[in-house]
């Protein structure tokens, strides 16, 4: 060993305010927009400013207190009395896989209700589960007759119904007590994806019968992607319980993330703290509005988006009967260079909209209305700017009847 002279470490320790570090990226400034595409749409100012709130330790009882609330405010928002109620960290499809990677053995009979790209999303996590999948698939636009899953049911054992309550490529709501009722008399745990339903039209775990339910943060309960509140009743508890050996996986085992979130506070991973905050914050904004309230404001805002539409001559994608009322398909004309106007929204108005998956890729657009965006002035914004777009590109529809009909039917819908 070398006896080393001591050092002077007050030159890096008392550095003057005036010398700034060297600078080799510029700063964070992503541009401004108006997300009104299949999700995530913008957040809730308050959910923002919730974000930033300062972090403290997960076994901290001011922490432990706020997990509470957020399982408390879960329950009020699923409308069920189910003891489990709690987020997975991380986007929402690590909820659904959660609940099938927990409950699924190899060998498993699961039944997929499947009429959009999240069904078939359904089928792969089941089948990577070693689950023998059978998929009832309905054409994109319509929804799955629950006949066919009664009927399917019946016919052999099934350990699991899975089915999306609102499908965002296809923008259709799949009605789900009647598929409840039979999964009961059929003794099959009924798993409903509403990732996107949650916070914008009805969902009622309890009264439908759905046995787990998974939602989703960055739709319509106006938040940032990254958390997935979910909830399940006694009876997937047992399910749980009943394995012959533990699942195949830590992160998403709900057995230990329960444990996690219930008083034993058994330690699993790290809570993402600014995430559980933000959750909280959207999750008391919805308790603050009123279920039906924010239910109203989606249906309002999304039908006054309708209306405009369809004054510009546009067609819609999908049975009107079961139409999702946060999200709206519709046609692109033809001639018309889909993803070019997509390009075009964003770049001169700072609108995002989507395009759309598998066989309706370049045939229609997915404009979604969700949570702190389902508004009147989203509505008539969107408008305007795609009459815009549309006209300079040889569209031709009357000038203004997109904003002045999707007014006139909100002016209209707050009389009736
Ligand atoms: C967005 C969405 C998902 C996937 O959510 P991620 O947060 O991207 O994991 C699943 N199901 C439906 C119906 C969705 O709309």
């Amino acid at each position: 060993m070398r006896a080393s002279a001591p050092v002077d470490h007050s030159e890096v320790l008392v550095r003057p305010m005036t010398q700034q570090p060297r600078r080799r990226f510029a700063d964070l400034n992503p541009p401004t927009r108006l997300l009104c595409g299949s999700g995530p749409s913008n957040p809730e100012p308050r959910v923002l400013r919730a974000l930033a709130t300062p972090l403290i330790g997960q076994f901290d009882p001011a922490f432990t207190e706020i997990m509470d609330d957020v399982m408390a405010l879960g329950r009020l928002v699923f409308q069920t009395e189910n003891r489990r109620s709690f987020p997975v960290s991380g986007s929402s499809r690590s909820g659904l896989e959660a609940v099938l990677a927990s409950v699924l053995e190899p060998g498993d009979r699961v039944v997929v209700g499947n009429y959009g790209r999240f069904g078939d999303l359904f089928c792969e996590i089941a089948r990577r589960y070693g689950a023998d999948v059978t998929s009832i698939d309905a054409e994109w636009g319509t929804i799955v007759e629950p006949d066919r899953v009664v009927a399917e049911l019946k016919a052999r054992p099934t350990k699991l119904v899975a089915i999306v309550h609102a499908d965002t490529s296809t923008g259709i709501l799949q009605p789900l007590a009647e598929i409840g009722a039979a999964c009961r008399v059929y003794d099959a745990l009924l798993v409903v994806d509403a990732v996107l339903s949650i916070g914008g039209c009805e969902l009622d775990v309890d009264r439908w019968q759905l046995d787990a339910c998974i939602g989703g943060l960055q739709k319509c309960l106006g938040g940032p992607s990254g958390m997935a509140p979910l909830t399940y009743n006694e009876r997937v508890e047992a399910a749980l319980h009943a394995r012959r050996s533990p699942p195949p996986t830590n992160y998403l085992d709900l057995l230990q993330l329960q444990a996690y979130w219930s008083a034993d506070r058994l330690n699993h991973h790290t809570a993402p703290t600014s995430m559980v905050y933000a959750l909280r914050e959207a999750l008391r904004i919805v308790d603050e509005e009123g279920l039906d309230a924010r239910w109203m404001r989606h249906r309002a805002a999304n039908a006054a988006l309708v209306a405009g539409l369809e004054a510009m001559g546009l067609e819609l994608f999908g049975d009107r009967a079961h139409k999702a009322p946060m999200i709206t398909l519709v046609r692109v004309p033809e001639g018309i260079d889909e993803a070019a106007v997509r390009g075009q929204l964003l770049d001169d108005f700072g609108i995002e909209i989507m395009a759309a998956f598998g066989p309706l890729n370049g045939l229609v657009w997915r404009i979604g209305l969700m949570g702190y965006n389902a508004r009147l002035e989203c509505a008539v914004t969107v408008l305007g700017a795609l009459e815009h777009v549309l006209s300079a590109r040889g569209y031709r529809a009357p000038s203004g009847a997109g904003q002045q009909a999707a007014l006139a039917h909100a002016k209209g819908a707050a009389v009736a």
